[in-house]
């Protein structure tokens, strides 16, 4: 079964007087352990499927279903919760807390939906190992290269052990050789892990490393090749 389905999702944006359509009736199912490059120009409605999908925003019309759970019947604080467990985010510019270390960040999620300290710091500490960051544990963001910083936005995403992972471009601040690394290191956790995972991004050669491509053309999705 898929982990996530759009079901005919639809979304317009008010534009003056009139609407804009972005969506106009998006079908996909996503499943454990797959990658999917989302590949499309520049206002093609990427962000908008994004947040859609990871229950930021609703849609017009259709359903985001995860896990067999159909989501528009669910209230604000139930859509939030499912959120919170169920997808992890990651985004061009790594959010990371300024003030606090790699560990830190990793910890910091997880303490707040419940876990106690040694727990977090365990986790924390086998997640800067899978993105070979473990030498880098104390350091502060602004002590980290570009792509260090987005294997810790990375690791951050997961830290909950969300079953979707959504990532906006996320290699898009990053030259080409610490593109394919950081993808290497998602890569290998989505295997490792059965995370199911959208990736919009603009870099082909990384589309090329996924499992599915899909793109945008005129609201719907298109799978390529
Ligand atoms: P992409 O990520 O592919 O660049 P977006 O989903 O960000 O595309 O945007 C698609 C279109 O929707 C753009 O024309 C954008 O200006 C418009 N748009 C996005 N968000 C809003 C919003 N909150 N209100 C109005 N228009 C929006
Ligand atoms: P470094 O020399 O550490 O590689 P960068 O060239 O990556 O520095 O970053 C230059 C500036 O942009 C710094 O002020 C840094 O804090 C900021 N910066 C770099 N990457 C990001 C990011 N992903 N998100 C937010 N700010 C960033």
């Amino acid at each position: 079964d898929p982990v996530l389905k759009l079901v005919g999702i639809e979304k317009s944006y008010k534009e003056g007087s009139g609407t804009l359509p972005i969506l106009r009736g998006c079908d996909f199912n996503l499943f454990s352990g797959e990658l999917t490059a989302l590949v499309a120009p520049s206002g093609a409605g990427k962000s908008t499927l994004l947040h859609i999908t990871g229950l930021l925003e609703k849609p017009d019309a259709g359903d985001v279903v995860i896990g067999g759970k159909a989501c528009g019947k669910l209230d604000d604080a139930d859509r939030t919760r499912l959120r919170r467990t169920e997808i992890g985010f990651v985004y061009q510019f790594h959010h990371l807390l300024p003030e606090f270390s790699a560990l830190e960040n990793l910890m910091i999620p997880q303490m707040i939906a419940g876990l106690d300290k040694r727990e977090a710091a365990k986790r924390g500490n086998d997640l800067l190992a899978y993105m070979r960051l473990e030498k880098r544990g104390t350091h502060l963001p602004s002590q980290l290269s570009g792509g260090e910083r987005q294997r810790v936005a990375i690791a951050r995403a997961v830290a909950n052990a969300p079953k979707v992972l959504l990532a906006d471009e996320p290699t898009g601040n990053l030259d080409p050789k610490t593109s394919h690394y950081v993808f290497d290191a998602l890569a290998a956790l989505v295997r490792a892990t059965g995370l199911a995972a959208i990736i919009a991004t603009h870099n082909m050669a990384l589309a090329e490393r996924m499992d599915r491509r899909i793109t945008l053309d005129e609201g719907r999705i298109v799978e390529l090749e």
